[in-house]
């Protein structure tokens, strides 16, 4: 006699997304494990009298997806604050920041008592679409408010407005940090130097963004509530696990206060900044400690390091020229881009974390950029079954992919990024004729080389990066529909070193399941498709009413 499941998804496609992916009738699970996949037949024979029956009415079921690079504090802040990136002007953002600026006067609290914050904080803005291409200024942050401070944050988070309360209480601690003009590119240095009278513009950049982050970094409570409503976000999409990146925030101790309440509703794995190294090895936190059962929600994961910067800032670290670099000072001396840790440093730095048995993950970018992180994993013990990791790599070589191939590395992508790959788009605009080499999806998978998916919240949604990734602008690099959706599951699920209880479907592996509203396969617009219901360990935690 076998024991009941707890729920039971038949009448459905079930895809095990494995090699060769299977299709099943019905899929049964108890205790956050799934217990039986087959024909619905033989899977209802685990039904109960407290089973939970989901008639699926020949739905797709999917392994649930895991984004492998994730900012989730990132996402809950445009989810609770004002979210600037569905503003087509200027004054449209205004108007944005003026209704949050008139939630936080009624004193709709973010977290509880202690989180209290007079701030009115807007994300996301992106002039760059906008009819007249100009940062958010002074002048148009103090129409929002002349008493609270206001702050709006672009896009990459390395430009950011300010109001004039924000500049009487900050402009000592922002000193050399640059202050831009309302323009485009004219940067000049410190608060002091601003527009044609001399008055500062409120538009600053790169340390005194810092400042402002620093200044607006949520307390425990309010960490709680923008994790709530981004993992809320997520689970909508049919995200059962993410790898967390995290640096200086009060998020990995919120992952494991929501996990002991319960209330934790996917899988963090947490990837530290490399500052947390000598915290972590301290109180010997190791790489995957935590994974011990499906029943860990949070995972130690790698330890996260930089080494260059980003196309839209020039600062990708390139080994011929931007083609656009003329008269950018960001674009370096020889307008290659920027290291923002270089080449010896990230040697030491990865000598040492592999050293304690770490795995690595470091941000590259730009071909120089990935091969100095090659050049680094090389020199350890053995890089493949550390699956140290390289995040983004948008600009590889022929030589970098034959060696993550061979070293083993795991290529963790974004396939959303796809959305500057266009004719005409960034890519376009700061490589030339290179755009077609970028995000190289085929060439790595054929290769050999793991591939793991992820979105960097730009924005967070497996199924537009399976839809560009399947619709490549060069269509030489597109997948499949079954590849993408497995660089999305196992792909990801191995990056994070569980592939033996995620990324699949099969009698013994964790009960974290997506139920889509219509077939991947069959559909015209992948990124449309919705998600009907989301269960992480047996646990239905989304659910389209
Ligand atoms: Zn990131």
């Amino acid at each position: 006699m076998t024991a009941a499941a707890d729920l039971v998804l038949t009448n459905a496609e079930v895809h095990t997304l494995g090699s060769p992916d299977e299709t099943h009738e019905a899929v049964a699970v108890r205790d956050g494990e799934v217990v039986r996949v087959g024909r619905a037949f033989d899977v209802e024979l685990l039904v109960g009298v407290e089973t939970r029956v989901v008639d699926c009415e020949g739905r797709v079921v999917l392994p649930g997806f895991i984004d492998a690079h994730t900012h989730l504090p990132m996402v809950g802040r445009s989810l609770v604050h004002a979210d600037l990136s569905t503003a087509d002007s200027a004054a449209e953002a205004v108007e944005l920041l003026r209704e949050r600026a008139a939630e936080v006067e009624r004193g709709d609290e973010v977290g509880g008592d202690g989180d209290k914050t007079d701030w009115v904080l807007g994300y996301g803005y992106d002039e760059s679409t906008w009819d007249e291409s100009r940062y958010l200024a002074r002048d148009d942050l103090d129409e929002v408010s002349e008493t609270a401070p206001v702050v709006a944050f672009r896009e990459d988070l390395h430009t950011a407005g300010v109001n004039s309360v924000v500049l009487d209480r900050y402009a000592d601690e922002m000193p050399d940090a640059g202050v831009r003009t309302a323009g485009r590119d004219a940067v000049s240095e410190g608060v002091g130097d601003g527009d044609a009278a001399g008055e500062p513009t409120g538009v600053v950049v790169e340390g005194a963004v810092d400042v402002l982050r620093e200044a607006t970094e949520p307390g425990r409570e309010e960490m709680a509530a923008l994790v709530r409503a981004a993992q809320s976000y997520a689970t909508a999409r049919g995200v059962t696990g993410v790898h967390d990146m995290v640096r200086g925030s009060r998020a990995p101790e919120v992952y494991r206060d929501l996990d002991e309440a319960g209330e934790l509703d996917l899988r963090v794995r947490i990837n530290y900044w490399s500052d947390h190294l000598d915290a972590l090895r301290e109180v010997g936190l190791r790489t995957n400690h935590g994974g011990g059962s499906h029943r860990d929600l949070v995972t130690v994961g790698a330890i996260k390091t930089f080494t260059d910067g980003s196309f839209g800032g020039r600062t990708a670290k390139l080994t011929e020229p931007y083609a656009d670099a003329a008269g950018d000072p960001a674009a370096a001396d020889d307008e290659t881009g920027q290291w923002v840790v270089d080449p010896e440093e990230l040697r030491e730095l990865v000598a040492d974390a592999d050293e304690s048995s770490y795995q690595l993950t470091a941000h590259a970018i730009g071909d120089a950029a990935i091969d100095a992180v090659l050049a680094a994993y090389e020199e350890t013990d053995d890089p493949g079954s550390a699956r140290h990791r390289v995040e983004h790599l948008e600009l590889a070589s022929d030589e970098a992919i034959e060696r993550f191939a061979e070293l083993g590395v795991v290529a963790s992508v974004q396939p959303n990024f796809l959305k500057w790959a266009d004719e005409g788009g960034l890519y376009d605009a700061r490589l030339g004729e290179r755009r077609l080499r970028t995000n190289r999806y085929r060439d790595l998978l054929d290769a050999g080389v793991d591939l793991a998916f992820g979105s960097d919240c730009m924005p967070l949604g497996p199924l537009l990066g399976v839809d560009l990734a399947t619709d490549h602008p060069n269509p030489d690099q597109s997948l499949t529909v079954t590849e993408a959706l497995r660089a999305y599951t196992s792909g990801a699920a191995y990056a994070g070193f569980d592939e033996d209880r995620l990324g699949t479907v099969a009698a013994g592996t964790a009960a974290d399941l997506v139920v889509l509203d219509e077939s991947p396969w069959e559909t015209d617009s992948i990124r449309d498709v919705a998600v009907s219901m989301t269960v992480v360990d047996g646990r239905v935690v989304f659910e389209r009413d």
